[in-house]
């Protein structure tokens, strides 16, 4: 008999399209799925169901994390003043000592810190594999399985180096035919495409300085034949801009959309440096986006135009970025950040704090081709669900919840449910020993600076 959890007597936004909220609440989860969600007190049942109490909480559906790189939790706070291509070109050496024991580290310390922060389901894009660095794809799966999180890796890839034009040393890419190999063999081994599924797999070509014309027509060809998404950074910075008309002769979206890598099956990281024709074809194609508004200031990147993108009708979710460019590596963080940035940009109209949830939820949903499992709290759908705590001195007196939850500190998780399985409870997660990956992270960042020298 499948397992029964009732968690009652929270507020409750069930994210879902009619705005739907409760000012007091319940929601029913049996086994993995959501069998009723409602206002006022749950239905009565018979058994022993496990009973939460959500009391000075808010129930929302789990966050949904779009972008990040969980290998660079042990190279955080490097390179902290510098662009995006300096920061790179003094972490790929540091990356290259990269070994599936690091990995595991690293993608632990990360997956525990999104679970903390509200995250349920995420994505990861790896692209670095040193030629002896073991399974460092089957490392990170293993970590989100033990961690409990739904995850989606990506196969990421680069092929273009220093020598023939890119920005990689020449040792710290692949042959396309490996690459294309390892896709196809990553698609075979982990790729699950049923409804409830805790792993599915996209292949991800790392950028336009790091990856041929060759290998974004190749990735895009075996991906839909296969019937994964496609993943990629794409108008981060100026000067990727500058390196693509000066080596393509194109704008970086005209470079993609000459590749095919537009369609409902791409999302792209960042999206900044967009021309209205750009947003026009996202828009027509349903390409979607990772806006990573914490990452973005912290490399000074810029500001998306998440507004101009909304109102198109352009898919979004928002996305943590690997910790070396967000050390923090907090998804409730990014609502708040993403509706500042908004409005930093187009004014107080920009972006609503009901919106900056949404994005954080469905829209995530949505660019990760889930939207009819996961992203808001409905019946039938998967129980991933966040329990935040809004009734310490950090969020007393605020009446609506989602605007404490969206404007205030990240409160403590009450509780948070993966697949109807618990996670977090009061704050703490369950699945990883923390105190030990303190001391693991501190270790294997050692290593990977010894391993540079
Ligand atoms: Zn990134």
């Amino acid at each position: 008999m499948d397992q029964v959890t009732v968690i009652s007597g929270c507020a409750v936004a069930t994210v879902d399209a009619r705005g739907t909220e409760y000012p007091t609440g319940y929601v029913v989860v049996r086994g993995n799925r959501i069998d009723a969600v409602g206002a006022g007190k749950p239905p009565e049942f018979d058994g022993d169901p496990v009973r939460i109490d959500g009391r000075g909480c808010l129930l929302t559906p789990g966050l949904v994390n779009t972008h990040n790189h969980l290998f660079q939790w042990i190279t955080r706070g490097l390179a902290v003043d510098s662009t995006l291509f300096e920061w790179l070109t003094r972490l790929y050496p540091l990356w290259m000592g990269l070994d599936e024991e690091a990995v595991r580290i690293a993608a632990t310390a990360a997956l525990a810190t999104l679970a903390r922060t509200g995250c349920t389901t995420t994505t990861d894009h790896h692209y670095m594999f040193p030629p002896d660095g073991g399974d460092l794809l089957g490392a990170e799966i293993a970590a989100a399985a033990e961690a409990g999180l739904r995850f989606h890796p990506c196969r990421g890839s680069m092929d273009l180096a220093a020598a023939a034009g890119g920005l990689p040393p020449d040792h710290d890419v692949e042959r396309l035919d490996a690459i294309l190999a390892a896709s196809a063999d990553a698609v075979a081994r982990w790729h699950d495409p049923s409804f409830d599924s805790m792993v599915r797999i996209a292949l991800a070509p790392c950028s336009l300085f790091s990856s041929t014309p060759d290998l974004w027509r190749e990735s895009a060809a075996l991906a839909r034949g296969v019937g994964v998404r496609l993943h990629t950074h794409l108008a981060e910075t100026i000067d990727e801009q500058d390196y693509c008309l000066r080596v393509f002769g194109c704008t970086p979206a005209q470079h993609l959309e000459r590749h095919d890598w537009l369609g409902p099956d791409v999302w792209y990281a960042h999206a900044i440096h967009l021309d209205d024709d750009a947003i026009d074809a996202m828009a027509r194609t349903d390409t979607g986006v990772a806006h990573c508004p914490t990452s973005n200031a912290r490399l000074g990147a810029g500001v998306a135009r998440v507004a101009d993108l909304l109102r198109a009708g352009v898919p979004v979710g928002l996305g943590v970025d690997g910790a070396a460019s967000n050390e923090a590596g907090s998804l409730i963080e990014q609502p708040r950040a993403a509706l500042l940035a908004a409005r930093s940009r187009n004014g107080p109209h920009a972006m609503t704090p009901r919106v900056a949830l949404e994005l954080a939820t469905i829209g995530g949903a949505r660019v990760l081709g889930r939207a009819a499992e996961i992203g808001t709290l409905e019946v039938g759908k998967l129980a991933d669900l966040a329990l935040w705590r809004l009734d310490t001195a950090a969020h007393a007196g605020i009446e609506d919840p989602v605007v404490a939850l969206v404007l205030g500190a990240p409160p403590p998780l009450a509780a948070l449910l993966v697949n109807g399985r618990v996670v977090v409870r009061d704050d703490e997660v369950r699945t990883v020993a923390m105190d030990r990956v303190a001391v693991e992270v501190t270790r294997a960042q050692a290593m990977l600076r010894a391993k540079a020298e």
